[in-house]
């Protein structure tokens, strides 16, 4: 089989894997559930590259390859693809698992690195997300993923982005191996605990497969002179959970969530709503909301980069947090409404409660504050804060300044 048609074969299903920093994706369009790979083109894809021109956008969806917003902010196009679709492993929302009809593709190290680069030289891709299925265990599947960033990083001397799948199973050093010549290395929990994950992917062990090598990754990290880096740094690690599909809750996922990002110095936790596949065990579950997705994301960059403790937010009894409301929002309501903070004096992790204040804007009002006070709405919106969200919650000179409500608050 062509490298090309690989490619288009492994094209679908790389949907379920977010490759960069904060890929370009529609927080509110349901994604599918991961799978474990991606794949690459060979010869024939300077061919392609002609027509690629004509209809860009479908053409190279159909491959793969995607935008994807790196850490600082610049987008890139990856490609996302597997090294293999064969898969020994049988987990239950997966298209490639064992016993599956799905047609399959493989490629050598060789072949993957070398489509690559024809495609990079074309001008069709940046960087690359590789993942693998896993075939005659997770050592000898990520030996080929390794394989394939060493010949792109020493016979094509690439220096672009690459996101490395660690397989389960992989040992120690293929681990460190691979955060030598990986910008970013991920492993998926799919699930928030031992139980449910039994339930996702049968033959997935969460705590040795799983668990383990993502605080391994943060302890050689934190630990390990970078010496022997392709680019003198160790790489992020971000993990992804499947949602939806085993009746886990939010905070199940939150409480394993909070755990990573203060034990295992994850970057980016990623929660894909699931959407069933035909033809696997899960073909009958219905789809998760996406807007269950959307909440987990906000309540998980409250915890990473808000100062927010999981004990803050509000879960229902069942607990999951709210469909209809920003846990920021919900949080202020609760605290804020008859505390609001004065703007003019307020501490940074002050200001970051506030609802429609960030990271960005809390840097803009202290830094604004040394030439004035913040006296009106207007003077928020000077610094590049949009005042319609903080404006029930602040004072402003020590005066609760005049707003008109508007619902609903996401
Ligand atoms: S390990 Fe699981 S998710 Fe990955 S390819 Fe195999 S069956 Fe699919």
């Amino acid at each position: 089989m062509k490298a090309i048609d690989k490619l288009k074969l492994i094209a679908p299903e790389m949907d379920l894997e977010i490759g960069g920093e904060t890929e370009k994706r529609s927080s509110m369009q349901p994604p599918t559930p991961p799978v474990c790979g991606s794949t690459g083109p060979p010869a024939d894809i300077s061919a392609s590259t002609e027509v690629l021109s004509r209809n860009a956008n479908a053409k190279q969806e159909a491959l793969g390859i995607t935008k994807a917003s790196m850490p600082g902010g610049k987008k890139i196009t990856l490609l996302k693809t597997m090294i293999t679709t064969a898969c020994e492993r049988n987990c239950n929302y997966c298209t490639f698992r064992a016993g599956s009809s799905c047609r399959r593709s493989t490629f050598t190290p060789d072949e993957m690195a070398d489509t690559f680069m024809k495609m990079n030289r074309a001008g069709m891709v940046e960087g690359l997300f590789l993942s693998s299925g896993i075939i005659k265990g997770g050592v000898t599947s990520q030996d080929k993923l390794i394989d394939t960033v060493e010949i792109l990083r020493t016979k094509h001397e690439f220096r672009g982005y690459v996101h490395l799948k660690i397989m389960p199973g992989a040992e120690e050093e293929q681990i460190r191996r691979s955060m030598q010549v990986a910008s970013r290395v991920s492993v998926n929990l799919e699930g928030p605990n031992d139980r449910r994950l039994a339930l996702l992917a049968p033959k997935k062990s969460f705590l040795m497969e799983l668990m383990e090598p993502l605080k391994l990754i943060e302890k050689i990290r934190s630990t390990e002179d970078p010496t022997g880096t392709w680019n003198g740094r160790w790489p992020s690690s971000t993990t992804q959970f499947v949602v939806g599909a085993v009746g886990e809750s939010d905070l199940e996922l939150m409480i394993t969530s909070e755990f990573l990002f203060r034990n295992a110095g994850l970057s980016r936790v990623y929660y894909m709503a699931f959407r069933p596949v035909p033809g696997t065990p899960f073909e009958e579950i219905p789809a998760a909301d996406p807007w269950r997705q959307h909440r987990l994301y906000q309540a998980s960059f409250l915890l990473r980069d808000y100062g927010f403790d999981l004990e803050e937010m509000a879960f229902s009894q069942g607990g999951n947090l709210s469909l209809t409301m920003d846990p920021k929002h919900a949080w202020a309501l609760e605290h804020l409404s008859e505390a609001p903070v004065e703007v003019n004096l307020a501490e940074q992790e002050q200001l970051l409660r506030v609802p429609g204040i960030g990271p960005k804007g809390a840097n803009s009002i202290i830094q604004a504050r040394r030439r004035g006070k913040f006296r009106e709405l207007k003077d928020l919106k000077s610094v590049g804060v949009n005042p319609h969200r903080p404006a029930p919650f602040v004072l402003l000179d020590g005066r609760r300044p005049r707003y008109q409500l508007r619902l609903p608050i996401q």
